[in-house]
């Protein structure tokens, strides 16, 4: 039984989408359907929402470990993560049967629902939202346990992400909200499904697993020696195997990809700039 549900956005200040379903569903409630389920709707970092930022000074997304939590908060959102794990959690013990987060990528990811776990619950989740939304992307982040991840969602018994793009940041597009509302509601037509007992039988889906971040080629003093190649920008989710460019050298030399057939997303996402992110990894699989 799926009884509380907890919708955040604005865990990033500065994706719109996410903040902007959150104060509708805030100012008008959430669609009747769903009225049966106990669901909360809350912004997490109203100080970043407020300046429009990603964070003020440390990513709050990154907050979430079973250490950083054990530790004392060494800046703001540190201290809003261990409000917020005292507020829901704590993390193990939390009464939040599905805690969802509502973010928004500049990379063209489409409508991607991330899940931290291949159970069942998380797998019937998966083919059902794939089955409404055939376009939906399945992004499985299972490479360690859940509470092993820094993510709020972690908090809640169950934790997702609805990840959709492009958008840029501090910008809101009529259409990443429309595909962001259309995910949420999909994840809340499965809750009501899972609750009544009345999930469909539904055949395996394709989804795509996490391996690894790839950072830009850089110098040894630490400068960027390269783009993303044109033929890899916005390609997010598409297979590319070795020999093929992902990487335009500054002195005009394509960089081919070496090694087993991946799945790059989080394609150029700007908020990875610090962290010289170019992509990310993935296999393809089923569940
Ligand atoms: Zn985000």
């Amino acid at each position: 039984m799926i009884a509380n549900i907890t919708i955040v956005g604005g865990t990033h200040g500065n994706e719109t989408s996410g903040i902007q379903l959150v104060r509708n569903w805030q100012k008008f409630g959430v669609p009747a359907a769903y009225k049966g389920l106990n669901i909360d709707c809350y912004l997490s970092n109203m100080a970043a929402i407020d300046a429009n930022v990603r964070f003020v000074e440390e990513d709050l997304n990154r907050q979430f470990t079973p250490a950083l939590l054990a530790r004392q908060p060494q800046c703001q959102e540190a201290r809003l993560a261990h409000a917020l794990n005292q507020q829901w959690g704590p993390k193990g013990e939390s009464d939040i049967d599905l805690l969802i987060d509502i973010h928004n990528t500049t990379s063209a990811m489409g409508a991607t629902l991330i899940i931290l776990q291949a159970d069942e619950f998380h797998t019937q989740l998966a083919r059902y939202v794939k089955q409404q939304m055939p376009e939906a992307n399945i992004l499985v982040e299972d490479e360690k346990p859940p509470s092993e991840h820094a993510y709020l969602c972690s908090i809640g018994k169950r934790g997702i992400m609805i990840e959709v793009g492009a958008q840029p940041q501090g910008v809101l597009r009529a259409d990443v909200y429309d595909l962001t509302e259309r995910m949420a509601l999909a994840i809340l037509d499965f809750v009501n499904a899972y609750n009544s007992n009345s999930v469909p039988e539904l055949p395996p889906c394709d989804v795509f697993r996490f391996i690894e971040n790839i950072t830009f080629p850089r110098s040894e003093d630490g400068e960027r020696l390269a783009m993303i190649h044109p033929a890899l920008q916005d390609n997010d989710f598409a297979p590319v195997s070795t020999g093929e460019p992902v990487f335009l050298s500054f002195d005009g030399e394509p960089q081919a990809w070496q090694g087993e057939t991946i799945y790059p997303h989080f394609i150029n996402e700007a908020a990875y700039h610090k962290l010289h992110v170019a992509f990310a990894t993935a296999t393809k699989a089923q569940l």
